[in-house]
Parts: structure tokens; C-alpha cells; sequence
């Protein structure tokens, strides 16, 4: 018989991460045409994530962020962004990009209370610009269904900047800075903060 479905949290970290699955949910995807499509699906979605095309609905939403910046964190709000916890990295990889030449990328994935952070962070290729992004996954799907939210990148000495976080989740910023930074999210009824500093090295 077939074991329960594996929760979405279980599929991103396999689709999105590029983890191996969970031992349970290896042999679960191997039975469940849902759960196949479901992770193919999520893996789509990262590959849209860092595609060139993708980038348009998060850099219209920018556009529009431009012109009516959301206030920075400061104070006793930005107390309330909770520290994620690190979870799993991974090794950096050296991908040849074709026309992009080899960069580097790395992937990380942060937990916090409600959801898991999968952060990727591309290093810059021949003819191409480094990003810092990421997606944010619900650990539980939420009856309120997610809204579109907040990311802000601060970095010591620097303007804040700022990107939409998508109802999907999806967030994205251009060449992460070289020096130490910390990346607030809300978005979905959750604060998150993580720091430069907690990322494996
Ligand atoms: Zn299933």
C-alpha cells in the first residue's frame, strides 16, 4: 500500500534544492503520479526562477516597488524578524553556462517557524551578474493562501534595497554585496531574518 503523500515542504527540498529525497518520499515518487508531477512542477519553477524570461514578473513588480519603496524595517520592527535556522547547504558548484561561462552556485535552505527559505546564490559569469534569491516555502498550506510580500537586503553603509517577494514566494537580488549583509522577509504573515554571517561557509 502506499504511504501518505509527502508534504510539500518534502518535495521542495528534493525539487528545489536539489537535495536527494528523503528516503520515504525516493520511494514514494517512484508510486505517486501526483507527487511526480507535483516535484516536476517545483523544479520547473526554480528553473523559471533563475531563467532570464522569469525574471520580467518579479522586475515589473520591481518597477512598481521603485516608485512607492516600502519602509525599512527599523527598531522594534525589525526586532520582530525571527532568525531562520540553517539547515542544509549545498557544495558550490562550478556550472559551465554556456554562453554565461562558469559561475558559481550555491543553495541553502533556512527554517523558520512557518516556512523554509531556499536561498541560492549565483556568483557572477562571463558576461553575466551574480543574484542573491531565493524562494520561500510554507511548511503548512495556509488557509489564507499566501499574499505577495517584502525582501529587504541591508548591507552596513549602504541604501537598503528591496525586492517583491511573489505570492509564490520567489525574491530575487542582483549581485549579492561582497560584504557581510542580512536579508528580511515578510511575507505571508511571517517575519525572517537571516544573516550573512549564519550560512555554512
Ligand atoms: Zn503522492
Amino acid at each position: 500500500m502506499k504511504k501518505a503523500h509527502p508534504t510539500d515542504q518534502d518535495l521542495a527540498r528534493w525539487a528545489l534544492a536539489k537535495l536527494p529525497p528523503p528516503r520515504g518520499v525516493r520511494g514514494h515518487l517512484e508510486e505517486c503520479e501526483a507527487c511526480r508531477s507535483k516535484a516536476v512542477q517545483m523544479r520547473r519553477l526554480q528553473e523559471t526562477l533563475t531563467a532570464p524570461a522569469a525574471e520580467a514578473s518579479l522586475s515589473a513588480k520591481s518597477r512598481v516597488y521603485a516608485l512607492l519603496p516600502p519602509p525599512v524595517p527599523r527598531g522594534k520592527t525589525l526586532t520582530a524578524f525571527r532568525r531562520a535556522i540553517m539547515g542544509q547547504a549545498s557544495p558550490r558548484l562550478a556550472v559551465a553556462g554556456g554562453l554565461r561561462g562558469e559561475f558559481g552556485v550555491r543553495t541553502y535552505v533556512l527554517e523558520s517557524k512557518e516556512s523554509e527559505v531556499h536561498l541560492r546564490v549565483e556568483g557572477s559569469g562571463l558576461g553575466t551578474s551574480a543574484s542573491l534569491g531565493g524562494l520561500v516555502v510554507r511548511k503548512r498550506a495556509s488557509a489564507a493562501g499566501a499574499a505577495s510580500g517584502t525582501a529587504w537586503l541591508r548591507v552596513r553603509a549602504e541604501e537598503p534595497r528591496f525586492s517583491p517577494v511573489l505570492r509564490s514566494g520567489e525574491f530575487l537580488f542582483p549581485a549579492p554585496p561582497a560584504k557581510p549583509w542580512i536579508l528580511l522577509l515578510d511575507w505571508a504573515g511571517e517575519r525572517t531574518r537571516i544573516d550573512s554571517g549564519d550560512l555554512t561557509p
